[in-house]
């Protein structure tokens, strides 16, 4: 016998679990939370729950794996002294784009910049429109405000240094990696198996017209070819 209390309340039945994360040893993170504010880092930052991989990326990349302060599974971090490091992506598949906002009690809002997508969490409101402005401006200023969506950009890729130690993860909300995806997901798909790509942390600075000085370090994903 098993319980019917869904079958009474069709839209109270928990949702599939997106799968994009699963199986995944660890994430690389290009920036961490000081406080409560975010800071971007120059080089990359490396967290898992399994202390054999920490050991690996700080073998491989530098740094020492140390606990850090997180309610989630992967509880070791290791801040590496490597700015740039090769990865095999396996296709097309391996790239996930999509805006999304979230709110306290998760996603509120998930689409491709135009319509809700899957994901989106009201079912009936998926491959409609959904309402975001069109210029990227005030995309931006919505997103900033929280509310509206920003990029959420994952990719799932081995390393090359160490294939056979399993999949790794990175997602970002980088506006600037956004311009670099028409050209990342043509090489994806023209590919005819996995490509072989550089992950990097790119130093940018400039002044602005009103004479502002900026410099920040970018997320830059650039393809090398067959894998
Ligand atoms: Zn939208």
């Amino acid at each position: 016998m098993s319980l019917r209390i869904f079958e009474t309340d069709p839209d109270a039945k928990p949702k599939t679990r997106n799968t994009f994360a699963d199986d995944i040893v660890g994430r690389f993170r290009s920036g961490i939370l000081i406080g409560r504010r975010p800071q971007a880092l120059s080089e990359w930052r490396v967290t898992t729950d399994d202390p054999d991989v920490a050991d690996r990326m700080a073998e491989l990349y530098g740094g020492t794996p140390e606990e850090w302060d997180t309610e989630k599974s992967d509880n070791v971090q290791v801040l590496t002294e490597t700015k740039s490091v090769s990865v095999a992506i396996e296709g097309a598949s391996a790239l996930r784009t999509r805006m999304a906002l979230y709110g306290q009690a998760g996603p509120i809002h998930i689409c491709d910049g135009a319509f809700f997508i899957e994901g989106h969490p009201a079912d009936d409101e998926i491959g409609e429109a959904c309402g975001c402005p069109r210029e990227l401006t005030k995309r931006k200023e919505q997103a900033k405000s929280g509310r509206g969506p920003k990029p959420d950009i994952s990719l799932r890729f081995r390393l090359t240094d160490d294939p056979e130690i399993g999949l790794f993860l990175f997602s970002s909300g980088s506006w600037s990696l956004v311009n670099d995806l028409p050209e990342l997901e043509r090489a994806l798909s023209a590919a005819d198996g996995p490509v072989k790509a550089d992950l990097k942390l790119t130093f940018v600075e400039y002044d602005t017209k009103a004479g502002r000085h900026v410099e920040y370090h970018r997320p830059e994903i650039t393809i090398k070819g067959a894998a």
